[in-house]
């Protein structure tokens, strides 16, 4: 089974991933972690994309999708769950290729529905763990008080550079100008459903556990 995750950022698709991944043995395929990922590497392609990325902009499709077929040509576990992808219509187009070309399907398109000030004070109270990526929230989730995540006990907690106003403001305009309309795609394809992001997280995992069927 292949789903997207589709909503603003802060909505909480990367939290939603890890669950799905855990539960269902699907293989997480985020951009934004793989992006990360390549702009620690040190490379020509990592330096281009980290000033684009703390702007709040988007990456060009070329990228994004280069780094996308890999992951499908490679082909693991039962299922992805593209997190982040696609954002764009030339994406939401080379995703369909790339599935086809792989004898693959997409199964549903969730999204996550959430308003613009719960995104703002979910995003500036997040940090991770930047050994598991346990996602923490200084209100709702803290860093435990002995300074370990609960989850693996590494203490290495970090905050990403484009989780500040200005650049949320300009990922969020970039969601609608962009990746907005693709929901309306995804609705006329017969793919779409929605879920409430703004429900607790265990709401929200028994949401999406329906709409795949469980
Ligand atoms: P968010 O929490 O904002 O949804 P992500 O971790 O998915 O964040 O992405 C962070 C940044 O990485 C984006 O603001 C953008 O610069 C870049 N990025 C991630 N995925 C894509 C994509 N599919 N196309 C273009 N840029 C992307």
């Amino acid at each position: 089974m292949n789903i997207i995750l589709m909503g603003p950022p802060g909505a909480g698709k990367g939290t939603q991933a890890r669950h799905l991944v855990e539960t269902r043995g699907m293989v997480q395929l985020s951009t934004g972690d793989m992006l990360r990922e390549a702009k620690d590497s040190g490379t020509e392609m990592g330096r281009v994309v980290a000033g684009v990325m703390a702007r709040g902009e988007l990456v060009t499709d070329e990228i994004v999708i280069g780094l996308i077929r890999e992951k499908i040509e490679a082909g693991q576990g039962d299922g992805f769950i593209f997190d982040g992808f696609p954002r764009t219509l030339a994406q939401a187009d080379a995703l369909t290729e790339l599935l086809e070309a792989t004898g693959q399907a997409l199964d549903a398109v969730i999204e996550m529905e959430v308003d613009d000030e719960a995104l703002v004070a979910r995003i500036t109270a997040r940090s991770t763990c930047g050994a598991c990526g346990e996602v923490y929230n200084d209100a709702t989730k803290p860093q435990p008080a002995d300074g370990k995540c609960s989850n693996c006990g590494a203490s290495d907690f970090k905050r990403r550079a484009d989780d500040n106003e200005g650049s949320l403001r300009t990922r969020l305009m970039e969601y609608y100008k962009k990746t907005s309309p693709l929901i309306g795609y995804y609705y006329a394809k017969g793919d779409l459903a929605k879920v409430d992001g703004l429900a607790d997280i265990e709401t929200v995992q028994a949401s999406i556990a329906e709409v795949l069927g469980d």
